[in-house]
């Protein structure tokens, strides 16, 4: 490329535009463009004064802050640094005697469909009680606790008791193998780990207290004191003497009433392990205040939220999303919200339809990797399309997770929306805390694929390795120029590798977020173009891996799903292989390789002969994180043919490796 070494190609072109439902943009919280631009330049303005007001106004404080940001030691930002706060009180407390004391706080749905209710004061309670239960268990300030729990109340009701008295906690998903957990708890050093004896999903038992056991077996956990141990199921579990306990006996007769710990804003409230796309996890910090502030003000601005919404986040818990969109976003915001322990498809792929009707859910937040598999189930099975429910109580769609493909985004909007519901496309990070470019729903027309603008107060920017803006039309490495309250405060005990991986020198001082993005020529929208990691190099010509996977995708009749990589290649540089999931059985021999053919002539009539794929492969899915991202790391080894020697740790479905190292 003559203009710059690091512009990344872009030829997906998307013409479809949707704008805002007028009826939404009459009552949004953030109605209009200009209402959106007047805060960008409140932001630009003053952009301290930006931040404190919100802060002032969004959190109770038991001490004010006197100074908003402290950059006296870059990148290592503080945030109402001398200001005190706790977590748990802003969730919960300061709802009692306001008309949310009464309110349900969480619809729970278990995964044989039980439903479960509680409001916010009885979640109080029950936070409370758990709080002084981890008290009596010797858990006391600055402390980190891992929690390993299913999708369920009292997965949230651990986390808030921790942020109550002031004790860090690490979440770890309850699909994560021992060794996972092992590796966590050790990174965190934990002095307690809060389980369940078993964990039902899709109808099975699955263990977790035994995993537990395995984990803390491998050694180097001596940190850990006690496991707590709620009886999710009747089934029994191995208990060992003097570290184990019971929840039900830790809460024999501890009161529901346990004054907060205020904290500094800084306070670590908790630690959270990247999901493995790129690399080895992360163990990022995240603040008390700063994360607070954005995990609540994002709820009203990206999701609009109305007293009357009912708000269902799919996210696990032991994710990102689980953390700022079910366990501390939600409550802050005195939403009601529903927590699914299940899986999509159990007992059958309608089960976010009949969900969604069941408890007439205003705001619905998934992530593209569900939205694919859930158009490839109705595709194959009318039953189970949505079509079969009423959706009509939805007024708000979200993804988040992974660029979504501008096919899935139509059917989404079509078949699930009504054409009537916006869709916020949210790009954020384990390390942004909080949404940080996404459309608003009373507001921004939207773009199918195209996450759009960043939201006020955040500055984001497409630049070149030498940190220089690119025009719009090129694409480049996504940055964020200044700091945010919700940002990463550091990987915990790695403050070098914090510096690192998301401050590098070339960069000015710039967020770097690792992912490329391009900018449309049009209305600056911004675009996701796939991992910095995976940008592929064929004959000089930069692409993103997303562009590929989209137009492949946009095979309707043929295409689930696809990842492309680059294997070297002595004629072009790089070589572009992809990988494909079809919406039939596996193909074999000449029919396979008539389908390939057929493809690879699709995407070079789709985006241009330049992007073809040189060698396609099938298989029945792809490597993925258990959080549903594709591992495209994996699959770079395979298209090389070489032997997987990386962190799989995060890896849900070794089996998928072998298939797809097979050549067609
Ligand atoms: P690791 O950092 O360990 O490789 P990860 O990046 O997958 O793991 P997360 O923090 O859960 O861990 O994911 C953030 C990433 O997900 C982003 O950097 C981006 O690549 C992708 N992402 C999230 N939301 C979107 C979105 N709306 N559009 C495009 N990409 C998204
Ligand atoms: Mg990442």
């Amino acid at each position: 490329m003559a203009e710059s070494t690091s512009a990344i190609t872009s030829m997906l072109v998307e013409n479809r535009v949707f704008d805002p439902n007028p009826a939404l943009v009459a009552q949004a919280r953030v109605s209009g463009m200009d209402a959106y631009r007047a805060l960008c330049a409140e932001a630009e303005a003053d952009f301290e004064g930006f931040w404190a007001k919100r802060a002032r106004e969004l959190l109770a404080w038991h001490k004010p802050f006197t100074q908003v940001l402290d950059e006296s030691n870059k990148p290592f930002y503080k945030w109402f640094a001398d200001g005190e706060l706790n977590a748990s009180y802003n969730c919960l407390d300061r709802h009692i005697g306001t008309p949310v004391e009464h309110k349900t706080a969480i619809i729970f749905e278990a995964d044989d469909g039980a439903v479960t209710r509680v409001t916010y004061k009885e979640l109080l309670a029950r936070v409370s009680q758990f709080a002084n239960a981890l008290k009596s268990l010797g858990v006391k300030k600055g402390d980190r606790v891992v929690i390993y729990m299913p999708m369920t109340i009292e997965g949230v009701v651990a986390m808030q008791a921790c942020a109550r008295i002031g004790a860090t906690h690490s979440v770890v998903f309850g699909g994560f193998s021992a060794k996972a957990l092992q590796e966590r708890i050790q990174d965190a050093g934990a002095v307690a780990v809060i389980t369940a004896n078993f964990q039902m999903r899709g109808g099975k038992e699955l263990p977790l207290k035994g995993i537990v056991d395995e984990a803390l077996a491998l050694g180097g956990c001596d940190t850990v004191r006690h496991v707590v141990v709620w009886q999710r199921t009747s089934s029994a579990c191995n208990m060992v003497a003097g570290r184990d306990v019971w929840l039900h006996d830790a809460l024999a007769g501890q009161s529901t009433e346990c004054p907060p710990e205020f904290v500094g804003a800084e306070h670590p409230l908790f630690i959270l392990y990247t999901s493995g796309s790129t690399g080895k996890p992360k163990g990022v910090q995240h603040s008390t205040g700063g994360y607070l502030l954005w995990a609540q003000q994002t709820m009203l601005w990206t999701f609009d939220l109305k007293d009357s919404d009912v708000f269902w986040c799919t996210a696990d818990i032991g994710w990102i999303t689980g953390h700022t969109y079910v366990a501390y976003g939600p409550l802050a915001a005195g939403a009601t919200q529903i927590i699914f322990e299940g899986v999509p498809t159990y007992p059958n792929a309608g089960r976010f339809w009949q969900m969604i009707e069941r408890h007439k859910a205003t705001i619905f937040y998934t992530a593209p990797t569900a939205i694919r598999s859930l158009i490839k189930a109705s595709d194959t099975d009318a039953a189970v399309h949505p079509k079969n429910w009423d959706l009509s109580s939805l007024r708000i769609l979200g993804s988040v997770g992974e660029p979504i493909n501008p096919e899935a985004w139509m059917w989404y909007y079509k078949h699930v929306g009504g054409e009537r519901c916006p869709i916020v496309d949210t790009f954020w990070q384990t390390e942004t805390g909080g949404h940080m470019i996404t459309p608003l729903p009373g507001a921004t027309p939207l773009v199918p694929g195209s996450c759009t603008l960043p939201l006020p107060g955040i500055f984001a920017a497409i630049v070149d390795e030498q940190g220089n803006e690119m025009p719009h039309g090129q694409g480049g490495i996504l940055v964020v120029k200044k700091p945010w309250p919700s940002m990463i405060r550091t990987i915990w005990g790695d403050p070098e590798r914090f510096k690192k991986s998301y401050f590098p020198e070339e960069l000015k001082g710039y967020y770097l977020a690792g992912d490329g993005a391009v900018r449309s020529e049009d209305r600056g929208y911004f675009r996701i173009t796939g991992r910095i990691d995976d940008v592929l190099n064929v004959s000089g010509h930069r692409m993103g891996t997303m562009e590929i996977e989209s137009a492949l995708v946009a095979k309707t009749d043929l295409v689930a799903e696809a990842a492309v990589v680059g294997r070297p290649d002595d004629l072009t540089g790089e070589a572009i292989v992809a990988f494909v999931v079809l919406k039939r059985p596996l193909p074999q021999g000449e029919e396979a390789k008539q389908i390939a053919n057929e493809l690879r002539n699709w995407v070079a009539k789709e985006i241009g002969p330049i992007a073809k794929p040189k060698d396609i492969r099938f298989g029945e899915n792809l490597p993925k994180t258990r959080s549903g991202k594709i591992m495209r790391r994996l699959l770079r080894a395979i298209a090389k043919g070489e032997a997987i020697t990386q962190d799989v740790s995060t890896l849900e479905n070794p089996h998928i490796l072998e298939q797809l190292a097979k050549t067609n």
